[in-house]
């Protein structure tokens, strides 16, 4: 059979292409109808997920590879490299599968098992790193992807932070798609940013067709640097800026102009997780989690505007790839999120109290020395071991890398740091979790357990409070 070019047969139905590479984008605004409770302002979301690879990277990713075929610097036989948090890569993945391209794909263990199994599916060599790596170190994300592509031929490095085809391509597909069907009446738009090149090329697209009417709104993690948050890690995965402690210069990627935006709204975890939930259960739509902190900023935004004016927020893909995290509730109620299902059983919450009255448990900065760590540890069973931070608080249950008991210091050297004789975390239990579950799940672990609220870790109680179903009695906190 011959295969004839669509556009060598003359006018061809509109949603008809030669090849994926040509079914990026043109991707349906929906109009939030329930979640929006009494706002307005319109506010519409642009589904990015039914882009073929499923998500707004697909566009970044098909004009830096046609970017790179046109520059010569990927040539046929050669191979993709990129370090993603997942949606780039699968992008690159499938443009790359259906050019002839191999894909390595590098990623931080913090990516959902379903973007790894996804990746895999589309042919690509997928390696996990470590997380809670400083930018420098040669196990970083970066590093290792620039390793590889020094050690195989015809590797090409795609560099998303740092690659000007990543908000060109917003510039020239996401920015012109908003303003056509909105028929230029958008005022607001939204989006979180990761790279930035969603937020500047589709931003600063915007800006210039409206004559600078349209208002650009940042959607961050509260912790994030972006938004000006201390740069500790977060839950909602693929937007904003981690800074580890230990990172010398903080340096932020190229595709982000920070001029483009006039407002960075900072949207904690739990805000995001709870709309998800409702934005599926009200909307029918199963979003992704930076939707959910996108689509946040965007309510916040909505609120205060008139009934003319018109907000559009991307959200960036689907649900799909996060059911065993923001659609989990063993996942949620572990670390303290807000559940899918209201419970009607007595919960770890119900049993702690007030999370505002707890005194967060004494958790030791990775950085000491095993003597400084034996000092505090003395007379407790166990204390977690957290990442270093110059601004202590109650740490984040991710930054956590371990734990010392009295016993596990014993034979250490006075003067190692602390973080060399690390026992396995503590088991940790979530205040929305229903307590028959969090005993049932810490099964016949006796000793300290950590109690979580909205990821963070607020208080540490002996197992034997949560069997017994009281705290008082014990003593524990
Ligand atoms: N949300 C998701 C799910 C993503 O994968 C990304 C890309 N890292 C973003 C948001 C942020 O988009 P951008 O890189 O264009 O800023």
């Amino acid at each position: 059979m011959t295969v004839v070019p669509s556009h060598a047969v003359g006018r061809v139905a509109a949603g008809v292409f030669d090849s994926v590479t040509d079914a990026v984008g043109n991707t349906p605004l929906v109009r939030l109808n329930r979640v929006v409770d009494d706002i307005r302002a319109t506010v519409y979301v642009k589904l990015e997920y039914l882009n073929p690879g499923g998500s707004v990277k697909d566009r970044a990713a098909r004009g830096m590879l046609l970017a790179a075929e046109a520059s010569g610097e990927l040539r046929p036989g050669g191979t993709v490299v990129e370090a993603t948090s997942g949606n780039t890569g699968l992008g690159l993945a499938a443009i790359a599968a259906a050019r002839g391209y191999r894909s390595i794909v590098v990623v931080p263990d913090k990516v959902s098992e379903e973007k790894k199994a996804l990746l895999r599916a589309h042919g690509a060599e997928v390696h996990v790193t470590p997380g809670l790596r400083p930018v420098d170190h040669p196990e970083h994300l970066r590093s290792v992807a620039l390793r590889l592509v020094e050690e195989i031929p015809g590797a090409w490095f795609a560099g998303q932070y740092d690659n000007a085809a990543n908000p060109a391509a917003h510039r020239a597909t996401t920015g012109p798609e908003i303003w056509g069907q909105t028929g230029g009446r958008v005022t607001h738009f939204v989006a979180g940013i990761g790279t930035g090149g969603t937020i500047t090329g589709a931003g600063e697209y915007l800006k210039e067709a409206s004559g600078g009417v349209v208002r650009v709104i940042g959607a961050d993690p509260q912790t994030s640097v972006y938004g000006g948050g201390d740069g500790r890690i977060w839950y909602v995965e693929a937007v904003g800026h981690f800074l580890h402690p230990e990172t010398e210069a903080d340096v932020w990627p190229e595709s982000y102009h920070v001029d483009v935006v006039d407002r960075i709204e900072r949207i904690p975890d739990a805000e995001a997780i709870r709309l998800l939930h409702r934005i599926a259960r009200e909307e029918g739509l199963l979003l992704g989690g930076s939707s959910g902190t996108a689509i946040a900023a965007a309510l916040r935004t909505a609120r205060a505007l008139g009934p003319e004016e018109v907000v559009v927020v991307i959200a960036p893909d689907s649900g799909r790839a996060y059911l065993s995290k923001y659609f989990s509730d063993a996942w949620l109620g572990a670390l303290g999120f807000p559940l899918t299902t209201a419970v009607t059983e007595p919960t770890v919450g119900d049993l702690v109290g007030d999370v505002d009255q707890l005194a967060a448990p004494v958790t030791l900065p990775s950085g000491l020395t095993v003597a400084e760590a034996r000092q505090l540890v003395h007379g407790t069973e166990g204390l977690p071991v957290a990442l270093q931070r110059a601004a202590a608080g109650p740490s984040v249950v991710a930054e956590i890398l371990g734990s010392v008991t009295a016993a596990t210091l014993a034979d250490a050297p006075d003067g190692d740091p602390v973080s060399a004789h690390l026992a396995a975390p503590l088991p940790f239990v979530g205040t929305t979790e229903p307590l028959r579950g969090a005993v049932q799940r810490i099964g016949d672990h006796s000793g300290p357990v950590l109690i979580t609220h909205e990821g963070r870790v607020v208080a540490l109680v002996d197992a034997s409070c949560l069997s017994a179903g009281t705290v008082e009695e014990h003593g524990g906190l």
